[in-house]
Formats: structure tokens, C-alpha cells, sequence
């Protein structure tokens, strides 16, 4: 593999590199276990001596490859998946914060990180507070506590269609040594990397675009590898010796990706949620035409867009592509070719109960809770994928009751178009 290479050869060629004779293709390794001709090779696996396989719950030859592929998508150092984006982003908090911590996030996330964040992490004695994505440098700075841990924000929200502006996250968390974790999900790697834009760790749910087929639940973890764990002071599960490993101290004797190998000697070890050898199969696979499909859906998003904002049945139309859209100027600076992915949201007039109506009525696009995939799809999050969320919570995450979330598929747009008209008018 060659680093230089661009995303659409690095979506194909990077990852699984056979020998002379391999399969070409990665092979799918169903298998939880490895053999060995003698006790020491095992002795040295487990001591961290040498990297190889001897459990699936740790490491997967295939699971492996796609690590390495989306590792060298994101411009990474090393990437860890995992079985789902939950399992993702709550390793890549628990990796660095711990009960008695405070994160900094964005509140216009993903309803299953919220809900993760103010629920379940709470009760883990982490605390995350939250700030509005228009809150400007000050406001944030001054969010940031002693015990702040990170600053984690989602680079296209899901579904508010907000864009970070990753400098100022970046500069923020850093003017108080911390780092800044990206949930990638909306763009993938082909459109925007935030590591150029200064994230220091990025997840994804693998779940959406970079499967693209919706037959793989998965996440993501990946590092860039220069964040210097050392400088604050805060962080000494990376600096001081770890007794459940031999004393092993991550920032000296795993210099190069010390988050995560940390995050799969403890966390994996102990929690588990590895990813499955067959989603990592099937994602990797994803991976390889996720150039083509991201173009696809964003020419078709945008098309869409000014089709439903021209609509006399359409109250509002909200897509980051779009030119007059107050998230176009972060598009054309953080993403790729000023491609905004394919998912938009709209709001159909006679509010929430006829946009249900105009729901109902879609033929080819399908109400669906996922989201990203091959197949156009509908959702409503108020009454579906966001029902948790309290009022207030729905609002700070930038869903209004009428939102319909339109998630664009690779299909004839012509075709999407149609089928959009006749259920508008209904
Ligand atoms: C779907 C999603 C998640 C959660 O991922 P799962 O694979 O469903 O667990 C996290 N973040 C974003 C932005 C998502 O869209």
C-alpha cells in the first residue's frame, strides 16, 4: 500500500495485501481460534511481545484487514471495530474518561449518543455537558472544565445536518490538552477526514454508508496517532504502568497508536463487542465501491433538495449541499469536492400528521429506521429512532415534530422524484 494513494485506490487496495498464492480477496475468517507449535509463541502473544492472533475476541484476520482499511481511509495510525457506532463511541470515551471525568459534546447528536451520554455513561460517573453547535470559541473554552477529558462532536449530525467546525473544536480541546473525537459517520473517510482538521480520534458507526448495503451492524474506532498523551498530565492510564499487563506503560511501549492499543488490551479484553468476522467481511467489501456509492448519493441528495424545496407541498428543506443552506461554507471547507452525502431533511405543510400521510404513501422509498444505504429511505425521529428524547432534548438535537429524515439512495433520481410527488400530493 502506498499512503499518498487517493481515497477511491485506497477504498480498494488498502487493507488485505495477499502473499504470493493468497486469495485475492479477503478471506472471510470464521474461526474463533489459532494454533500454535509450542506454549512460548502463545506466552508472547498474551504478554503483548509479539502481535498475532490467538482469540477473535481481541483480533480476527479479517476483522484485522478492514481495520487497515478504514485506518488508511481516515489517514490514521490504527483503528479498532467493533460490534456496532455505540460500541464505538462509548470505548472511545471509557478509554479516556473515567467515573469522576466531565466530556464536552455538541448537542446535536446522534439520539443513540445522547442517549448513551446522559443515561448510561452518566451512571458510569462520567459526566457530559453539552454545548449548542452555534456556541462560538469562548463559550466552548469556558464549557471546559479541569476534569474535561475531550470534546467529541458528530462532523455531519444526524440527523440535524449540522457540520462541525472542526478548528475551532480542535483549538479548544488542545488549549486545554485534550483531544477531539469525531463521529464521521454522515461523511465517511471519502468525504472529509477529520484528522486534516485537527480530530485526534474518529468513530464510526460502519453501520451506514461505509456497509452501504444495510447487512452489517459495526463501528469503528480510529486513531491518529500524534496526540501527545503525556503533555497535561491528565491521563495517566497512558503514561504509568498498567499492573493488569504487566506494567506495560501504553505512551513508551506502544508509542505509535497507544489509544488503541489500550482500548483492545482492556476494553475489548474486558467488555468485548469486537466486531463479527462476517460484518467485518461485508464492510470491507462496502468499503471498496463507498467512493462511487458517496458520489451517487450526494448528486442525488442535492437533486432532491432543490426538487422538494421547489415543492408547493414542502414547508422547509434542510441539506447541507445547498447552496443558500448557513452549513454550506463548513461543506465546502471540511468536505471533499463540496459533497454533502446523502442524507436530507424536510418538513411537509399541514406539519406533522400530513407529513405521516405523505409518508405512508411512498412506494419505492421504504420507512425505514436506518439510514444510509444503497435503497432510499424515510424516517420520522420524533416518533421513531429520537421517542427518548425529552422535548427539550429533541430540539437541542435539532428535530423539530415535523422533521422527515430523507436518507437518498444510489436509485435513478428521476425515479426518487417521481415517488416523492405522488405521496407529497397525496
Ligand atoms: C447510527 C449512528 C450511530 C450508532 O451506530 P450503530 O451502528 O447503530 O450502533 C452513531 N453515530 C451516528 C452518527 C449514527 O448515525
Amino acid at each position: 500500500m502506498d499512503k499518498n494513494w487517493k481515497i477511491e485506490t485506497l477504498a480498494v487496495q488498502a487493507g488485505y495485501e495477499p502473499k504470493d498464492g493468497e486469495s485475492r480477496i479477503l478471506p472471510l475468517v470464521q474461526s474463533t481460534t489459532y494454533k500454535y507449535d509450542d506454549v512460548q509463541s502463545v506466552a508472547d502473544l498474551f504478554d503483548l511481545k509479539k502481535s498475532g492472533f490467538f482469540y477473535s475476541r481481541l483480533a480476527n484476520p479479517t476483522v484485522d484487514c478492514f481495520e487497515k482499511k478504514i485506518a488508511a481511509m481516515e489517514k490514521g495510525v490504527m483503528a479498532v471495530a467493533l460490534s456496532s457506532g455505540q460500541a464505538a463511541n462509548a470505548y472511545s470515551l471509557l478509554n479516556i474518561a473515567k467515573c469522576g471525568d466531565h466530556v464536552l459534546a455538541l448537542s446535536s447528536l446522534y439520539g443513540g449518543t445522547v442517549s448513551l451520554f446522559t443515561n448510561t455513561l452518566k451512571k458510569a460517573g462520567i459526566e457530559i455537558t453539552f454545548v449548542t453547535p452555534d456556541a462560538g470559541y469562548d463559550e466552548v473554552i469556558s464549557a471546559i472544565r479541569p476534569n474535561t477529558k475531550a470534546v467529541f462532536v458528530e462532523s455531519l449530525a444526524n440527523p440535524a445536518l449540522v457540520v462541525a467546525d472542526f478548528e475551532l473544536y480542535a483549538k479548544a480541546a488542545h488549549a486545554n490538552g485534550i483531544p477531539l473525537i469525531v463521529d464521521n459517520t454522515f461523511p465517511t473517510p471519502v468525504l472529509c477526514n477529520p484528522f486534516d482538521f485537527g480530530a485526534d480520534i474518529v468513530t464510526h458507526s460502519t453501520t451506514k454508508y461505509i456497509d452501504g448495503h444495510a447487512t452489517s451492524v459495526g463501528g469503528i474506532v480510529v486513531e491518529k496517532g500524534d496526540f501527545d498523551w503525556a503533555a497535561s498530565g491528565k491521563f495517566p492510564e497512558f503514561t504509568e504502568p498498567d499492573e493488569s499487563y504487566h506494567g506495560v506503560v501504553y505512551t513508551r511501549d506502544f508509542a505509535a497508536a497507544p489509544f488503541s492499543v489500550k482500548l483492545r488490551v482492556q476494553l475489548v479484553r474486558d467488555y468485548g463487542i469486537p466486531q463479527a468476522p462476517l460484518n467485518a467481511f461485508l464492510s470491507h467489501l462496502g468499503c471498496e465501491t463507498l467512493p462511487l456509492r458517496i458520489e451517487r448519493h450526494s448528486e442525488n441528495a442535492l437533486e432532491v433538495a432543490k426538487f422538494l424545496k421547489n415543492h408547493p407541498n414542502v414547508s422547509w428543506v434542510n441539506y447541507p449541499g445547498l447552496p443558500e443552506s448557513p452549513e454550506y461554507a463548513k461543506v465546502q471547507k471540511y468536505f471533499r469536492n463540496g459533497m454533502a452525502s446523502g442524507v436530507l431533511c424536510f418538513g411537509v405543510k399541514g406539519g406533522k400528521a400530513a407529513g405521516e400521510r405523505a409518508m405512508n404513501a411512498l412506494k419505492l422509498a421504504n420507512i425505514v429506521v436506518h439510514v444510509a444505504d444503497v435503497r432510499t429511505g424515510v424516517l420520522h425521529p420524533a416518533s421513531m429512532t429520537h421517542r427518548q428524547l425529552s422535548d427539550s432534548e429533541l430540539i437541542a438535537a435539532g428535530v423539530s415534530p415535523d422533521l422527515i429524515r430523507l436518507s437518498v439512495g444510489i436509485e435513478n433520481v428521476e425515479d426518487i422524484k417521481a415517488d416523492l410527488d405522488q405521496a407529497l400530493r397525496a
